[in-house]
């Protein structure tokens, strides 16, 4: 990683946001604008890490959800069958291309490796998801006036850019504007799960909804049908509002690697794509 290296202009999104608090450092070279010394782009590190199991199964789960979405905005049947097939075709094809990572991960010699097996169990665990998704959270939803679905929003702030991408927004009958996110696994320590509903909301309230008691913010968890309902206050978009320029004056384009301190830990730094470049990382690892 060359030294002297800026960060240059980085937009605010929730995600960004985690990532920082998470470890300022990762975010630097997540997010620097020019080339490390052996001519690898940190975008193209990410973007060569094959996907863990867990992290593929809610993939498919929200495209296999995406596409039955995009079927009742045209008015046509949803399907529980259809969007568990989808899964099973591409959690298969997911486990034949990555058998060597998967053995590796599940399996002490290749004779241990049951190829069949863990296609199965991912197949089964998406299936779970599908099932609770159609029969127990789409029963809840399928009555409201369709807005927008997995769809990437921005607006502006402070000079900044800030982006959101809700899973899917509606209207109730009441004229209530409804955000909501599936979620396929259970909370993570790591994320901010209150940070994505504020910025939701905040975002519902500049671009469709000016009066904040006709906003609800939902987390809805695809494994056991759980809802998190959130009513948005005056004092939680003054709380993100001010998130959100704090942050952005801290990613100042000319800050530099010195500004983006790194907070090892090492259930973090193992599977870190940029451990090869921080010594603090590789030195908690190696303990
Ligand atoms: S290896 Fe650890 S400390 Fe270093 S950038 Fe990655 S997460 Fe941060």
């Amino acid at each position: 990683m060359a030294n002297g290296q800026h960060l240059g202009t980085v937009d605010w999104s929730p995600s960004t946001a985690s990532l920082h608090a998470r470890c300022p450092r990762r975010f630097f070279y997540r997010n620097a604008e020019s080339v490390d010394d052996s001519g690898a782009t940190d975008n193209n590190t990410s973007a060569n890490q094959i996907q863990s199991p867990g992290a593929k199964i809610g993939s498919v789960v929200h495209e296999c959800i995406d596409r039955q979405i995009d079927r009742w905005r045209r008015n046509e049947r949803t399907s529980l069958q259809t969007a568990q097939a989808t899964a099973t075709e591409k959690l298969q094809s997911y486990v034949t291309a990555n058998a060597t990572m998967l053995q590796d991960r599940f399996a002490d010699s290749p004779d241990e490796f049951d190829e069949a097996e863990i296609a199965r169990s991912l197949i089964r665990t998406a299936h779970t998801h599908l099932e609770t998704f159609f029969q127990v959270i789409w029963p809840q939803l399928k009555n409201q006036q369709y807005i927008m679905h997995e769809d990437t929003r921005s607006f502006s702030l402070s000079g900044g850019t800030v982006w959101v991408r809700p899973d899917l927004c509606t209207r109730t009958s009441e004229g209530e504007f409804v955000v909501t996110d599936w979620k396929t696994g259970t909370p993570d320590s790591f994320s901010d799960a209150s940070l994505q509903v504020q910025t939701y909301a905040l975002w519902a309230h500049r671009e469709y909804e000016p009066e904040l008691t006709r906003i609800r913010v939902q987390l809805v968890y695809t494994r056991r049908g759980e809802f998190d309902r959130y009513r948005p206050d005056a004092e939680m978009l003054e709380s993100v509002i001010d998130r959100i320029q704090s942050d952005l004056e801290k990613w100042s384009p000319e800050a530099v690697k010195s500004a983006f301190p790194t907070l090892p830990e090492s259930n973090k730094c193992q599977s870190c794509p940029y451990l090869q470049w921080c010594e603090d990382g590789q030195e908690i690892v190696s303990e």
